[in-house]
């Protein structure tokens, strides 16, 4: 074989493993080496060994060194082919098998919502195929929106999400480290105490100006510090800010706060230990370079806070970390903001944080969405730098995949109306329990006379204009004088057009389905065994629900 030959093989099977995590797939190797060199199609047998022994070399490299050859080949390699199916993230600069240490970084007001869920699996996601290590940093420095129960809640969310943590760090424990932090950039003369007006001092800052406490000697500066820290000033009445560079072209990276006096509020788990807190641009620097950092995933919407964090790892000559800012998502119709809802938990309006119209990671819990089907959506979103619309749909169609097939069929009807028979002493139907899976048996119905059973109302109203409908796997009825007459069980008649729909036997197990709007969908549901409590089933020609219970009357929550 020639070198030619070993050398595509080669650059495919970097490539195939720089996208995919750093392990190549033979198979995938082997469609791209056909389809550049066609001729090979007739000698496949021989050039298999070939590629699997290349596979193997490559599969043993490290991530970086994968990467580093790939880039010296061909860099345009690096990236995905348009319309490739995502099948991972792409590997980011740096990282090195064992060596990523990663962070998730919420802010504990309540549990986590959708939003969060995306940079908890991505980071995740990349903890696990580069055997990094996850940090969950709770970042509790803003006093007001800390909820005492989210130290709790969010670990829980986590692990429902099969997010992996191996530190937890809480920011609240780390005062000494954020003063210590400040004081080094005041002895460097990198920040300084100003008790300007804020509106001043923004005015002045637009203007390229200085305040007046901007060039104060260290020595001044390190006393008002103190003075802050023993709890002389007044909340509001004192800053510490970190300098950047007042010509800053973006007037928003222009010197910022680094740390304010809070006293209003107390912290809800340090108490009134404190009155200096760190904002987040100085918290977040200082935790990322202290607790080793390696890759930084966060939205867009960060970019401006990268760059003024990132003069603080300049000042002290730290390692940055590699910033990856993605696209926005937004999700318009779940109510996210976790304020909103909590204060609408506290008035009644909603039952609690998991109350299904809710885009918490416990109200989609609750509804049957399969941690899975989230993590599936968000790796196959990426980390592109576009912004992407939400879809509702997209996750439902992730979520589908994975409940279908351990879905159950029952018959639900809502806004039932009662239909007596006429013409038959006795019925007997079946229907399959799942349509793909015959070895799981059928459900069985015997209804004897009088016979009535329960239908949708829409679906009567209409199959009264019909004339005729099709009851499923139990017969044909003609719709006349209010009543259902009997026309025997001859499929065929599906062929006249004939429509079909679902019943129940009246007499039926009544049933709610709580809808995500929160509206409850009432009627009657066929006997569903107590097994299926906590399991997502199929309510036929209605949709998938997770059974909360079965008894007295059957609960469940709407899925999609
Ligand atoms: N607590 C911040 C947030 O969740 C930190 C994010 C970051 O620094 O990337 O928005």
């Amino acid at each position: 074989m020639s070198e030619d030959l070993e050398a595509t093989i080669r650059k495919y099977a970097l490539q195939n493993a720089v996208l995919y995590s750093g392990k190549a797939n033979p198979k995938a190797v082997q469609g791209k080496v056909l389809a550049e060199s066609p001729e090979l199609r007739s000698k496949v047998k021989e050039v298999l060994p070939l590629i699997a022994s290349i596979v193997k070399e490559v599969n043993v490299m490290s991530p970086e060194s994968q990467y580093r050859e790939l880039e010296g080949i061909d860099a345009s390699m690096l990236k995905k082919e348009k319309g490739e199916r995502r099948i991972g993230l792409p590997m980011l600069p740096g990282m090195e098998k064992g060596k990523v240490v990663m962070r998730f970084a919420p802010g504990p007001s309540g549990p986590l919502h959708l939003g969060h869920t995306r940079v908890a699996i991505l980071n995740d996601d990349y903890c696990r195929n580069y055997d990094g290590r996850f940090i969950n940093r709770m970042e509790d420095t803003n006093p007001e929106k800390v909820d005492p129960d989210a130290y709790d809640m969010i670990p829980q969310d986590l692990e429902w999400l099969g997010v992996k943590v191996h530190q937890t760090v809480i920011q609240s424990d780390r005062f000494d480290v954020y003063y210590d932090v400040a004081r080094k950039l005041i002895e460097m003369g990198k920040a300084y105490v100003c008790t300007c007006p804020v509106e001043e001092w923004r005015g002045l800052k637009e203007k390229c100006l200085p305040c007046p406490h901007r060039d104060e000697d260290v020595g001044a500066t390190l006393d008002k510090w103190e003075n802050m820290l023993s709890g002389k000033y007044e909340e509001e009445k004192a800053v510490l800010v970190v300098k950047t560079d007042l010509k800053h072209p973006n007037p928003a990276v222009r010197d910022f706060v680094g740390l304010r006096i809070v006293t209003s509020v107390p912290h809800p788990i340090k108490g009134d230990r404190y009155c200096v807190y760190p904002m987040m641009n100085l918290s977040v620097a200082v935790d990322d370079h202290f607790l080793g950092l390696t890759h930084v995933l966060r939205g867009k919407d960060h970019l401006n806070n990268t760059l003024r964090q990132e003069y603080i790892f300049r000042y002290f000559g730290w390692k940055m970390p590699h910033y990856t800012h993605y696209g926005l998502v937004r999700v318009p119709e779940a109510i996210l903001k976790t304020s909103i809802v909590g204060r609408g938990i506290r008035s009644g309006e909603y039952s609690g944080w998991d109350d299904v119209r809710l885009g918490t990671v416990r109200a989609l819990a609750k509804r049957g969405f399969r941690p899975e089907a989230i993590r599936h959506f968000w790796i196959d979103c990426g980390i592109k730098e576009t912004d992407i619309e939400f879809s509702w749909d997209n996750l439902y169609a992730y979520n589908k995949d994975l409940v279908d097939k351990g879905a159950n069929r029952y018959f639900f009807v809502w806004d039932p109306v009662r239909l007596q028979i006429e013409g038959a002493q006795e019925l007997r139907a079946r229907a399959p329990r799942h349509p793909d899976h015959p070895e799981l048996g059928d459900r069985k119905f015997h209804l004897t006379a009088p016979i009535a059973v329960q239908v949708v109302g829409k679906d009567l109203e209409s199959a009264r204009q019909a004339g005729k409908v099709r009851l499923k796997d139990l017969g044909n009825v003609e719709l006349r004088d209010g009543n259902a007459h009997y026309l025997g069980n001859d499929l065929s008649v599906l062929k006249e057009g004939f429509r079909i729909i679902h019943w129940v036997p009246d007499g039926s197990l009544p049933a709610s389905v709580i809808m995500p709007s929160g509206k409850s969908m009432d009627g009657f549901v066929e006997p569903v065994p107590q097994e299926e409590e906590g399991r997502v089933v199929q309510f036929e020609r209605f949709g998938f629900v997770k059974v909360e219970s079965v008894s007295p009357k059957l609960l469940a929550y709407f899925t999609h």
